[in-house]
């Protein structure tokens, strides 16, 4: 089980901008696992985030709604050139957690 001391409360203009969910802050080894999961099995990813992050389900997804898994490209549109993480997509306002992986 991890350890998670430091939690974010985010949302997403595009779905539901007022809904708040509770996102960890991941460290770059988690950040990975996640990603490569997500490539594998959305499914399964929501189902480890509840199990291993004692995430809600609403939690989890959200998270593995808006993990783009091309760094860069928005998850909904095909906007390219998001420059940060957790920012909103400037064309289409999804927010991308956009995370720079190595
Ligand atoms: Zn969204
Ligand atoms: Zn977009």
């Amino acid at each position: 089980m991890y350890v998670i001391d430091n939690k974010m409360k985010r949302a997403c203009k595009r779905c539901n901008k007022h809904q708040l969910f509770e996102v960890p802050n991941f460290n770059a080894t988690q950040k990975k696992e996640l990603l490569t999961s997500k490539v594998h099995s959305p499914l399964k990813t929501v189902k480890m985030l509840m199990e291993s992050y004692k995430l809600s389900h609403a939690d989890s997804k959200f998270i593995v709604l808006h993990i783009n898994t091309n760094y860069g490209q928005c998850n909904r549109c095909n906007y390219k050139d998001l420059d940060s993480e957790y920012t909103d997509c400037p064309k289409c306002k999804a927010l991308n957690f956009n995370w720079k992986i190595d």
